[in-house]
């Protein structure tokens, strides 16, 4: 169960005649597991997940999500994207409901989910307000409840926190661990920051740059706690 990823390959056709992006990429993401891939700018850590997600198609390979098949998005994954893409015009009850209500899931189990979901990311308060009134942190958290809200098997994250200042950056990294130790939702985690993934994985994919291959698979044997942080440092040697 969890999330495979089985000899995944992408070829964009380019201008100059075709590019590799990834090459044979094996994953194998069980339930409840905090997976980080990292990468160089350009390793295709985003083409990676947007393959999973179903956002784009793979030239070859296949993946799983609880043993079946998918193709296209789906509700049993759910994506944050670096820049928090709210809808502007929509305020943050609105944004978390979307999917939601693409699914064709009815007002009053909407509400309820959507409630709860708030709840969960700490913006209760917040559910009328339009994203342009939220930090960037806060934003993010919104993107977050919104991709929760479908109840999907994995959560997928493309360096979610890239866009925000140092410390709201640790903020974050500090919820999302309490969340997923909370909710024991899957998470695959894309960054280009060792130290975070670091940081927060219990299991790490690194990747090599054009074409994109798994260079290393580094498993923590610490769990994800902040005081572990320094004792960490030899194995954020062993990313290089
Ligand atoms: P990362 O997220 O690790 O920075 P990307 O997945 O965005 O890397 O990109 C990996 C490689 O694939 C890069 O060389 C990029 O230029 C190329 N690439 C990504 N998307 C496309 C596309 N739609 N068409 C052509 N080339 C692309
Ligand atoms: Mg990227």
């Amino acid at each position: 169960m969890g999330l495979q990823v089985y000899n995944l390959h992408k070829q964009f056709t380019t201008r100059n005649g075709s590019l590799v992006a990834l090459k044979d990429i094996n994953l194998n993401i069980e339930e409840s597991e905090f997976i980080c891939a990292v990468g160089a700018s350009g390793s295709g850590k985003s083409t990676l997940l947007r393959l999973i997600a179903g956002l784009d198609t793979p030239t070859a390979g296949h993946i799983q999500v609880d043993g079946v098949k998918v193709t296209g998005p789906g509700p049993d994954r759910g994506m944050v994207f670096q820049k928090y893409t709210l809808y502007p015009w929509m305020n943050v009850a609105e944004n978390v409901g979307f999917g939601l209500r693409l699914q064709g899931i009815s007002k009053s189990e909407r509400r309820e989910k959507v409630g709860y979901y708030l709840q969960v990311v700490g913006l209760s308060e917040f559910a009328r307000a339009l994203p342009k009134e939220l930090s960037g942190g806060m934003q993010q958290r919104v993107a977050i409840a919104r991709a929760l809200a479908s109840q999907p098997k994995i959560l997928l994250l493309d360096e979610p926190f890239g866009a925000l200042d140092a410390q709201t950056k640790e903020t974050m990294q500090q919820f999302l661990i309490d969340l997923w130790r909370n909710t024991g939702v899957t998470v695959l985690m894309i960054t280009h920051d060792v130290e975070e993934a670091v940081f927060l994985a219990q299991r790490l994919y690194i990747l090599s740059s054009r074409p994109g291959t798994i260079k290393k698979e580094l498993t923590m044997d610490l769990p994800s706690d902040r005081t572990y942080h320094t004792k960490r440092h030899s194995t954020f040697q062993d990313c290089k």
